[in-house]
């Protein structure tokens, strides 16, 4: 018996360094992979398989990866080009098929492989020719235990092989010990595969039906724990936080929005009714709205924000840009300054002197509602009676954000809105611990945009058709693509374009420049150039992407469309069609795969932005929707938001219901999901905090 062997109860919470054949070097090599206790070895799962299973060759697709077994029926040809290059090449006789098969830079193989051998081969099938092109091969027949190849995440000179090995001591050495964390009764009700079982499946599959049956354990099991999560969460938000109660002055209200220039839309009536649902509660508010552009959501904020005031409260409005919190504070203004409520503007640009004063206004109640972007929470930044804090599209604040400010004030509600309408599976993970809102109806008489897909050697026609909106009195945004790597060339482009176009309108129109280099006084600038109809074009990067509002903007033309995500098109899109103008929307691709033709072909379809997220997420998987810099998505290892989206819903409810039962939060046999709740830092002492 190894003498390091301290623990043997408990083998799971021992150091790899208990399994044999593991010294200071693997133990170094696993670390960096994330495991230190056998527990993390044993719970290391591969991410994908190889399938070595043999198929029928009438059965298989042009360039598919297939493996078969055969004789070999001629002697092996090898062919060399230049020095390190070589071909060998062999006829295999496999079931009734007759194909070639090559090897390539293997020139070793000619004197291993006879005439009659048997041996299986795994490559690319060219179904047109007839040939396997060799990625590996054995000597001998198929021999069914290894169909089936787990294939695991590697770090630095650790092998799949090596990894294998060592789990499958651990395995043994852990055979009855391994608990199944999961409420019993849930396990039978989806009959679930116990964990012990659905481990050996995952890493030592025998056959293709239990890889599926371990699969759905860990795909629910991912999604229950991480709901479970989610639900604590929801629930310690709500009760457990003191929140206020705005007791909102109801006829005031509704006299203010009856003096809007337009009726709510029965989906703005709805949300609005949620909102002050909330706002009226003792519990905080936690909710997102989600609304497509252009679908009234910044009336619904005003509209929350005077009732917070009818009740002696101040409001925030946090956005991501600059230029966004000036239009704001704008509108807001125009809505507000008539009724003697006080709308200010704090933003990176107020300083010194004006920021102090500013502050100490707020801090004296003389400001109603503060608008700006991240500097709104800054430490420096103290409000009187802080109700309810706004924040516009939300996915760009972290989840660290979030937090922060909903620590500012006296426990104030929060709202948060975004445009960009967030497939539902992404909102119940993103967003799992919220309430959300969704105004899912445009306002009456607003003309869809027309979307165009073009070539950019339709260039002058597209330069025709614009002229003949400015002409007829209208304004166009051109949009230069968004370059992640360099924004540099991205300026760049924005540059070269806005050159070409002064030529061209040179003498009749005027051309506006854009872009994120600019300083923010000189983009307010040319903001409102643009607005006042001094430049009827204007060139931009993606910064005028969120809320700016130019009604009579109606063409919006967008060069290398192929680059931006479908839902990031569609914020774009929605800077036109905003006043009574039919207004269009001209993309310029040239995308190489079909999967970029499909995403442009779908933006010209349709102008439901939930049916564009859905596809963007389809498309491009929950990694890319938010773009590269990261949302706070979390990360399965086995289960696949997209795809398994029905089993998140379904753990959703299950780990809600559960958080709720009396029972969870005392009976013996929920340990260990309560530890897992302590160790997120949900819980301490197995008590919600
Ligand atoms: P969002 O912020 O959701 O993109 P906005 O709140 O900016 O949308 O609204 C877009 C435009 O529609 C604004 O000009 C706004 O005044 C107008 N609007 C909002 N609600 C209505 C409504 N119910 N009826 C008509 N127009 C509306
Ligand atoms: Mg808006």
């Amino acid at each position: 018996m190894d003498s390091r062997l301290i623990n043997k109860a408990n083998p799971l919470k021992e150091t790899v360094q208990l399994l044999k054949g593991v010294g200071e070097e693997t133990v170094q090599q696993l670390e960096a992979m994330g495991i230190v206790l056998i527990e993390d070895l044993i719970n290391y799962l591969p991410y994908r398989y190889d399938d070595f299973r043999l198929k029928d060759l009438s059965e298989a697709a042009h360039e598919e990866r297939v493996t078969i077994e055969g004789r070999v029926h001629s002697e092996p040809a090898l062919q060399f080009f230049g020095k390190k290059k070589s071909r060998l090449t062999v006829r295999l006789l496999a079931g009734p098929h007759a194909v070639k098969v090559t090897f390539f830079n293997q020139p070793y193989l000619k004197k291993q492989l006879n005439l009659n051998d048997i041996i299986t081969v795994t490559g690319k099938w060219d179904r047109h020719r007839q040939i396997v092109t060799a990625q590996t091969y054995k000597l001998g027949p198929q021999q069914g235990v290894e169909e089936f190849t787990p294939v695991y995440p590697l770090k630095g000179s650790m092998t799949n092989r090596t990894l294998q090995k060592m789990i499958k001591q651990a395995l043994q050495l852990c055979k009855g010990i391994i608990i199944d964390p999961l409420p019993e009764e849930l396990i039978v009700q989806y009959r679930l595969m116990n964990r012990q079982a659905a481990l050996e499946a995952m890493h030592f599959p025998s056959n293709p039906e239990d890889m599926k049956q371990a699969r759905r354990r860990f795909v629910y099991e991912e999604f229950f724990y991480f709901q479970l999560k989610m639900q604590a969460l929801r629930k310690f938000e709500r009760e457990q936080s003191k929140g206020i109660s705005i007791k909102y002055n109801k006829d005031d209200v509704t006299g203010f929005i009856k003096r809007l220039p337009f009726p709510l839309t029965k989906a703005q009536q709805r949300v609005m009714d949620e909102i002050f649902t909330d706002m009226l509660s003792p519990n905080r508010m936690n909710r997102l709205l989600q609304g497509d552009v252009g679908s009234g959501k910044t009336v619904v904020a005003a509209i929350a924000l005077y009732g917070a005031i009818t009740a002696g409260y101040q409001g925030a409005l946090m956005v991501p840009t600059e230029i966004l919190a000036e239009q704001h504070a704008e509108s807001l203004n125009e809505l507000f300054a008539p009724i003697g409520i006080t709308v200010a503007l704090l933003t990176s640009s107020v300083k010194g002197k004006k920021r102090t004063l500013l502050l100490e206004k707020l801090k004296a109640g003389e400001i109603n509602i503060m608008i700006g972007t991240h500097a709104l929470i800054q430490d420096e930044v103290d409000f009187q009676q802080l109700g309810l804090v706004i924040t516009d599209e939300q996915h760009r604040f972290g989840v660290n954000q979030r937090r922060v400010l909903r620590e500012k004030g006296e426990n104030p509600d929060v709202l948060f809105m975004t445009a960009t309408p967030i497939p539902r599976t992404l909102a119940i993970t993103v967003f799992g611990e919220m309430d959300v809102s969704i105004i899912d109806e445009m306002p009456a008489g607003r003309k869809p945009i027309e979307t165009y897909w073009a070539k950019e050697n339709m260039l002058d026609r597209i330069l025709a058709f614009m002229e003949k909106e400015l002409v007829a009195g209208r304004q166009a945004y051109v949009i230069c693509p968004l370059i992640e790597e360099s924004d540099k060339l991205d300026v760049q482009n924005a540059i070269d374009v806005h050159m070409q176009l002064e030529q061209y309108f040179s003498g009749r129109f005027s051309v506006g420049l854009m872009h994120g280099r600019l300083h923010s006084d000189d983009k307010e600038a040319v903001m409102k150039q643009f607005s006042e109809n001094k430049h009827q074009v204007l060139v931009s990067t993606t910064v005028v992407e969120v809320g700016v509002n130019v009604p009579n903007a109606s063409l919006m033309v967008i060069y290398d469309a192929e680059r931006f995500g479908l839902s990031q098109l569609h914020q774009l899109r929605g800077r036109v069609g905003r006043g009574s103008d039919q207004s269009y929307c001209i993309l310029l691709a040239e995308p190489k795969n079909e999967v970029g033709k499909e995403r442009m072909k779908i933006m010209t379809e349709t102008n439901d932005g939930f049916v564009l997220s859905e596809k963007d997420l389809e498309l491009r998987g929950p990694g890319d929707f938010f773009g590269r810099k990261q949302s706070g998505l979390p990360e399965f290892r086995v289960a696949d938001m997209v795809h398994d989206y029905r089993a998140l819903e379904v753990a959703r409810d299950d780990a809600h219901k559960l958080i709720e039962r009396l029972e969870f939060w005392n009976d013996a046999r929920f340990e260990p999901l309560r530890s897992y709740l302590m160790e997120e830092g949900i819980l301490s002492g197995g008590k919600l905090d």
